[in-house]
């Protein structure tokens, strides 16, 4: 699926740099060197050169490196040019790459032509964007994995898996006069058990992997004054939202964050959830719930010296119930109580201080516990998507749709037909342009 034109674009950040590198991809770089450089240069061996205009002045000198496609990071011609980093020469150079009849590349144009040209699936392609991005270190590590096919592997597993079993399936469709062993079905079930678990298991990794590659929203609520900004700062070790004795003064929503074993939880302090008196107040109370509606977990902040009251119930039942919520029991110090995580029936409950910081801890390996149930295991983990996944999720219930309709064998083979499909679009093999258009479009330019 090759494509005709050629793109260039500034490879480096923007800005006055010692380097900056720009480069073109396209089916034919050879006309580009001749008019760029005054000559052809041997592949893949960094060359000292200048940088030429349309009169044959240097615009710059610096390395030139030539990748000839197929062998190339966008499978086609690659050619990367090393200058000087101020921002008049590399706008210079670009604009006789233009002249030259080169197109500026659209955000992630270079990584959505290396998805095309088949050097890497759909899921590499956007660990690309994920690596650059990465905000811990275990981002990055997990990212890598990614980049270098993990996840492709194992979704690739799962499918030839599948496969095996829908030739099964389909042949005894196609040959109804053929008998069917007894055992057949059995066997089936079988497959279909270990395909579920298998499916199962990286649907855990890959959560855990969006986890790192996303975070953690968290929300806290409840009355004015319970101590919600003191407790923002003191989980996130920063003096951010103003703490002062009078109900009220949090108007607006705050935002801090920490790193928790490499995962990046985000905090956001909103207006004391209280009858408004003025429009900015009714403004900050209307963020607190959509802030809230759209968390991962909800920190319902009440005074330990008083539990809690109707009007933290009030709170409560504006809360999705769906939510994961922890009610937080605050200002122990003053209450005389003890830190401590319960979990009751009801939401987990823990018991903290803000003022002294006793208890934080166990609030934020709580937090955790919410999202992430049977603990944060990172390791090996590889950095996945939302959408990787929702993808999983599916197949995993047109498995389990599968599972009670060996009797009826079209709607079982229909079911392994749709698991496939779901499958299929983690890696690429199947998703529409749109949806190519939307992944590449978050790209920066020149990846
Ligand atoms: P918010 O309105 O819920 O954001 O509450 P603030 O964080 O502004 O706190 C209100 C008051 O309670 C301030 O005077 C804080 O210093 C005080 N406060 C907050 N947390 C604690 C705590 O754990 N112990 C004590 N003794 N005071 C606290």
């Amino acid at each position: 699926m090759a494509e005709a034109d050629v793109i260039a674009a500034l490879a480096t950040a923007s800005g006055p740099s010692a380097i900056g590198v720009i480069r073109l991809s396209g089916p034919d770089l050879k006309p580009f060197m001749s008019a760029l450089l005054g000559r052809q240069i041997a592949p893949r061996r960094a060359v000292l050169t200048d940088f030429l205009h349309a009169d044959g002045m240097a615009i710059d000198s610096g390395l030139a490196l030539f990748f000839p496609g197929p062998r190339s990071y966008t499978g086609e011609d690659v050619l990367e040019l090393q200058a000087h980093g101020g921002s008049a020469v590399l706008q210079g150079l670009l604009r006789r790459c233009t002249g030259l009849g080169a197109r500026l590349a659209q955000p992630g144009e270079f990584t959505r032509r290396a998805f095309l040209n088949d050097k890497m699936d759909l899921a590499q392609a956007e660990s690309v964007a994920d690596l650059i991005e990465a905000g811990s270190e275990a981002a990055v590590r997990a990212a890598v994995r990614s980049l270098k096919g993990e996840l492709s592997a194992e979704v690739r597993g799962l499918v030839s898996e599948l496969v095996t079993l829908r030739s099964w399936v389909e042949a005894s469709i196609d040959f109804p006069d053929e008998e069917l062993d007894p055992g057949d079905h059995q066997k089936w079930r079988e497959n279909l058990r270990t395909l579920s678990d298998h499916v199962e298991r990286i649907r855990r990794t890959a959560a855990s992997g969006n986890l790192l590659r996303d975070g953690i929203e968290v929300t806290l609520v409840g009355r004015p004054n319970v101590g919600k900004s003191s407790l923002l700062n003191r989980l996130s070790g920063e003096e951010l939202a103003i703490v002062t004795p009078v109900p009220g003064t949090t108007r607006d929503t705050v935002k801090g964050e920490f790193l928790l074993e490499g995962v990046t939880v985000r905090l956001t302090d909103t207006a004391g959830l209280r009858e408004a008196r003025d429009p900015v107040e009714t403004i900050g109370i209307e963020r607190t719930w959509r802030a809230a509606r759209a968390s991962d977990v909800v920190l319902l902040v009440v005074d330990a010296r008083i539990g809690r009251t109707a009007e933290d119930d009030l709170i409560a039942s504006e809360l999705p119930p769906a939510g994961r919520r922890i009610t937080v029991f605050n200002k122990i110090d003053l209450a005389g109580d003890s830190p401590r995580h319960q979990r009751g029936d009801g939401d987990p409950e823990v018991r903290v201080s803000a003022l002294t910081g006793a208890g934080i801890d166990q609030l934020r390996q709580a937090i955790v516990k919410e999202v992430a149930p049977t603990g944060l295991d990172l390791e090996g983990v590889f950095l996945a998507r939302e959408r990787h996944v929702d993808a999983l999720s599916r197949t995993a219930e047109h498995l389990e749709s599968a599972n009670g309709r060996l009797g009826q064998l079209e709607v079982f083979a229909e079911e392994l037909r749709l698991a496939q499909r779901a499958l299929g679009e983690i890696t690429g093999e199947l998703s529409a342009d749109d949806l190519l258009g939307e992944i590449f479009s978050r790209f920066c330019i020149g990846k």
